[in-house]
């Protein structure tokens, strides 16, 4: 099976080739040229299985070019790093169900693909006979980069540097980075925002001359960032993997359909679910939750996608995005593989910030999708509903799932059982959940990650335990300015 550029059907590569270069040339993303489908006995199969063994049976139907002992090789080393069951699937009500994506190295749900990734990058760089090293560059607003850290440090044949805003990430966030572990890994901080880090990356990715010179020091950049398709694969797994749970624990019978609601940003967690479904996971609705950049819930409701608004800050960072890369690869699916037409809808992206699909479009994208928004007041109550009701506490990327599923539920009144995606763990956001549950305010992550405990008896995950003990291993701040060279001068310290 091959892959195809969803701006060119023509532009067709190996899955090796889609996840060693990332992007495809014409900008487009890589797709599948067609989705394979489980048979019931494939998901018999898949029910006895560990999620090692599940995660290779599915990507090996995916990613042709890679074997299913190559994968489970992968996959075994991956989630071996996770705390336990890499994503067990906790019962909070009658027919509701969490699925906890965040019982690895960094404690968010970018582990469950970012400890996948090295080892498939690693695998297409040999499969291709890449020569060159890999030297992947990450800006980053917190989450995705200490997972990429994680994830990259000490592969053969790679070297991964982050840059992330000076003041712009959390306490817990910068400590994490700070005292990364690894002998191929790099952390700088930079003194500008977010915005700054990502334009200077992309210049450098954009510059031939220091293009030229990483080459002459044996390097090519690569990414990675929820574009990749690589990425994007392992997502794909957990839908699965969380409906024959519930199929094994007798909470629902083979054939019957389920709900995911999905806090969502870039796209990418949701698009995963939709690949689950067309792959055979029996689904009702993907219900898509937004925060206050609602973005997703307006285009949902007019077809029309606008980023010509205001962006908020809020206590779901991590969902703080106004362009959703992944997006585009659902328009393809939908417009029944229109590439013109996709090219068409980013063209208008691009030059007025916004695009509308056809009515035909949208209906077929709401025959499978939902979708809702939450502000900051009524994630904070979902949060403490949960903890007084279910006595379960959540992250705020997971109250805003769980506050947009409530809302559903009362416009609806549909009574299929349903999967919330909890994506982070709260004890990465002490203090807002703190506060969502007490009502008072605590500005010091440490204090509050006690206090919380105090209250909830909540285990702290074994990665934010001792963070506050570990070494500093990355102190520097430059300017936004210096990035570029700061690059090259990693790349000449390695001789
Ligand atoms: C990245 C992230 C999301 C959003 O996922 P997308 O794939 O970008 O839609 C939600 N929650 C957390 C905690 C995240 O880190």
């Amino acid at each position: 099976m091959m892959y195809v550029s969803t701006r060119d059907s023509n532009n067709k590569c190996s899955s090796a080739e889609a996840i060693r270069d990332g992007i495809a040339k014409d900008g487009g993303l890589f797709v599948p040229e067609y989705i394979p489908s489980l048979t019931k006995d494939d998901f018999d199969k898949i029910g006895e299985m560990s999620y090692e063994e599940r995660a290779a049976f599915v990507l090996s139907k995916i990613l042709e070019d890679y074997t299913y002992e190559e994968l489970l090789g992968y996959s075994k080393n991956a989630y071996a790093r996770f705390f336990g069951d890499p994503c067990p699937v906790v019962c909070v009500d009658e027919g509701l169900y969490v699925l906890e994506l965040w019982h690895g190295p960094t404690c968010a749900f970018k582990d469950m693909a970012l400890t996948m990734l090295p080892h498939l990058l690693t695998g297409a760089r040999k499969k291709t006979g890449e020569k060159t090293k890999s030297l992947i560059l990450v800006a980053t607003s917190g989450d995705t980069g200490k997972a990429a850290l994680e994830g990259f440090r000490d592969v053969e044949g790679t070297d991964i540097i982050v840059f992330y805003p000076s003041d712009g990430v959390s306490e817990m966030q910068k400590l994490q980075m700070k005292t990364q572990l690894g002998n191929n890994v790099y952390v700088c901080a930079i003194k500008g925002n977010f915005d700054d880090a990502q334009n200077a990356v992309k210049t450098i990715f954009n510059d031939p001359n220091i293009v030229k010179q990483l080459l002459e020091k044996g390097y090519k950049l690569s990414s990675a960032n929820s574009i990749n398709w690589g990425r994007l694969a392992p997502q794909i797994v957990y839908y699965i993997s969380s409906y024959m749970d519930l199929v094994n624990s007798d909470q629902i019978t083979f054939g019957e359909k389920v709900n995911f609601c999905v806090p969502s940003g870039n796209f990418g967690d949701i698009l995963a679910g939709y690949y689950a479904h067309k792959m055979g996971v029996p689904v009702n609705k993907l219900i898509c939750a937004s925060n206050k950049n609602k973005v997703l819930t307006d285009f949902f409701e007019t077809g029309t996608y606008d980023i010509n608004r205001d962006f908020y800050k809020t206590i779901s960072p991590s969902m703080d995005i106004l362009i959703s890369s992944n997006l585009e690869r659902l328009l393809y699916e939908i417009t029944g593989k229109d590439d013109k037409k996709v090219v068409s809808y980013m063209k208008d992206l691009k030059t007025k910030g916004k695009y509308t699909i056809s009515e035909e479009e949208l209906n077929k994208i709401k025959e499978i999708f939902d979708a809702g928004y939450a502000d900051e007041d009524m994630t904070k109550d979902a949060i403490a509903a949960e903890d007084e009701v279910d006595d379960y506490i959540m992250d705020p990327h997971t109250g805003v799932a769980m506050a947009v599923y409530d809302d559903y539920l009362d416009r609806t009144n549909d009574e299929t059982k349903t999967i919330i995606l909890s994506t982070a763990s709260a004890y990465k956001f002490p203090c807002d959940v703190y506060e969502a549950i007490t009502e008072s305010k605590l500005s010091d992550a440490f204090e509050a990650t006690k206090k919380l405990q105090n209250f909830t008896g909540l285990e702290i995950p074994e990665p934010l335990m001792g963070l506050k003990n570990r070494e500093v291993r990355f102190n520097d701040i430059i300017e936004k300015t210096s990035i570029a060279d700061a690059v090259l001068e990693y790349v000449n310290k390695g001789e």
